[in-house]
């Protein structure tokens, strides 16, 4: 299957299953803005425990919390981001069209050679890396780069665009104060540490796990839940001593690809990026970057922020944001490891990771169906329970073992349709385990299972099925 194919089945699939609906559809839809869906709010509700129990359960010295969208605006002064979060823009002067530079000029080199792309991206890296405008028009021009909708090399000058939404806090108009939607989450992480470390009397090194909204006005937005203008992240920070940064930072890289090859991915299927030009408030960093259906992209940074942040925060506050090391009997302003994950992103990925057109034709018939093979921990519903027949006191039985497992996963009732059709549509859902009730239940209290992905049944007793499933399932076995 071509790729562009796969993407666009995958969002197809999506919709009709009720993983991800465009946003306000009726109204046709607001741009880089997306719903999810029955089943595609528990994935990601699945994703975002799995994080959020890799962080806060297993690591003693990690503990989560959940700040507030809404932040003082000196936060954002603060951390840089009214002055630095823009990106390099251009407009073509025909068609009005706004691109971000670095697109334009990456969707250029994508029909060159191999080489030449080369050289046109490491030109283009060093011209964003110094910051020059003019030099990056230039290329545009010299390469003689041409809108995709008029066509013609028409550009305005390269302008810087802030990306974060603003809105007004406060009843009277006049009063009203200009506030930001949050670009990222971690802010509300570092103007919380203090409060974290005395009211958790933690010890460093010790990090601040959360997830949440974020908000970017993002100019081209695309890639289905790729890119998005609202979207949620699930976000750690890893205080540390100074000067221990760098193996901190080795750990943590580690540590996030142990993690992603843990949903069961190849690690083929993964690789580093890592970043040349520095943001200004790291001493490094890198991507972890999936092989999505448009190629490898990131899905996750991993940054060592120095003590930018806090210092920041110190300066603009007047509080101070020191930590008193016991065992080494100094103050400091703690240096830190930042592991950052779109949450929207990771369940792109591992949709795409689990979707797959299996064709099942013998000789003699063609057949076919869609698959989602989740991770059973993953899966939106772990469990289906089908009555063979709406009768004859089936449906009782399959009662009976709904409320059994119910309290501790997610279950599944249907009595409509053959049973093939509704194993096919339970593989669509990517539900890992069928149990069908049938006339020898009532006999010898059996009952067969079905596994979604070898599609293998056999009879196990009724009263073994709640432990089996819970057993799959577990996310720490
Ligand atoms: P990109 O280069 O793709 O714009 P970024 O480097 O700006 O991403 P970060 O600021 O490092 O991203 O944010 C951390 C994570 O948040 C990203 O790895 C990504 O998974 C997620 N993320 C960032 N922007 C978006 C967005 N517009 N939509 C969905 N997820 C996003």
């Amino acid at each position: 299957m071509a790729n562009d194919n796969k993407l666009q089945n995958l969002i197809g699939h999506s919709k009709e299953y009720g993983f991800v609906f465009p946003s306000s559809e009726i109204y046709e839809g607001l741009s880089a803005v997306y719903d999810y869906g029955q089943y595609g709010a528990e994935l990601k509700k699945n994703i975002r425990d799995y994080w959020w129990r890799s962080m806060t359960q297993m690591y003693d010295n990690i503990v989560g919390i959940d700040a507030s969208i809404f932040m003082h605006p000196t936060v954002w002064k603060a951390s840089g981001h009214i002055d630095n979060f823009s990106d390099p823009m251009i407009d073509n002067k025909d068609s009005h069209k706004r691109y971000r530079v670095d697109h334009l000029i990456e969707g250029f080199a994508e029909t060159l050679t191999k080489e030449n792309a080369e050289i046109v991206l490491a030109t283009m890296d060093k011209l964003l890396a110094a910051n020059d405008f003019t030099g990056l028009k230039q290329l545009i021009e010299e390469k003689n780069i041409t809108c995709s909708v008029s066509s013609t090399c028409n550009w305005t000058d390269v302008r810087q665009f802030n990306l974060m939404f603003a809105t007004e806090i406060g009843s009277i108009a006049d009063e009203a104060n200009v506030i930001y939607l949050r670009p990222e989450t971690a802010q509300g992480i570092f103007v919380n540490f203090l409060n974290v470390q005395k009211s958790g009397r933690m010890k460093i090194p010790f990090g601040i796990a959360q997830t949440g909204k974020a908000f970017r006005n993002e100019i081209v937005a695309r890639g289905f839940i790729f890119r998005m203008r609202e979207f949620e992240q699930m976000e750690m920070q890893f205080f540390v001593r100074p000067g221990t940064q760098k193996e901190w930072y080795e750990f943590w890289k580690e540590a996030r690809m142990k993690w992603h090859l843990s949903l069961g991915i190849a690690a083929s299927k993964y690789r580093f990026h890592d970043h040349v030009k520095l943001a200004h408030y790291a001493d490094a960093a890198c991507d972890i970057e999936y092989d999505f259906p448009m190629g490898f992209k990131e899905v996750e940074g991993v940054h060592s922020r120095t003590d930018f942040d806090l210092k920041s925060h110190q300066e603009y506050s007047g509080k101070k944001l020191t930590y008193f090391d016991t065992d080494i009997n100094q103050h400091y302003i703690p240096y830190v490891i930042e592991t950052s994950i779109g949450l929207d992103r990771t369940v792109m990925m591992v949709l795409s990771e689990a979707y797959e057109e299996e064709d099942l034709s013998t000789d003699d018939k063609q057949d076919s169906r869609v698959v989602l093979r989740f991770p059973p921990m993953l899966a939106p519903i772990k469990l289906a329970i089908l009555p063979l027949t709406k009768k004859d006191g089936l449906p009782e039985i399959a009662r009976f073992l709904i409320n059994q497992c119910k309290p501790h996963f997610k279950c599944f009732y249907e009595e409509k349709d053959s049973i093939g059709k509704r194993y096919r549509r339970q593989d669509a859902l990517g539900t890992p385990f069928c149990i069908t009730i049938d006339h020898q239940t009532k006999d010898d209290q059996t009952v067969t299972i079905r596994y979604r992905d070898s599609m293998v049944q056999e009879r196990i007793a009724l009263n073994d099925v709640k432990n089996l499933i819970m057993n799959k399932i577990q996310m720490f076995p």
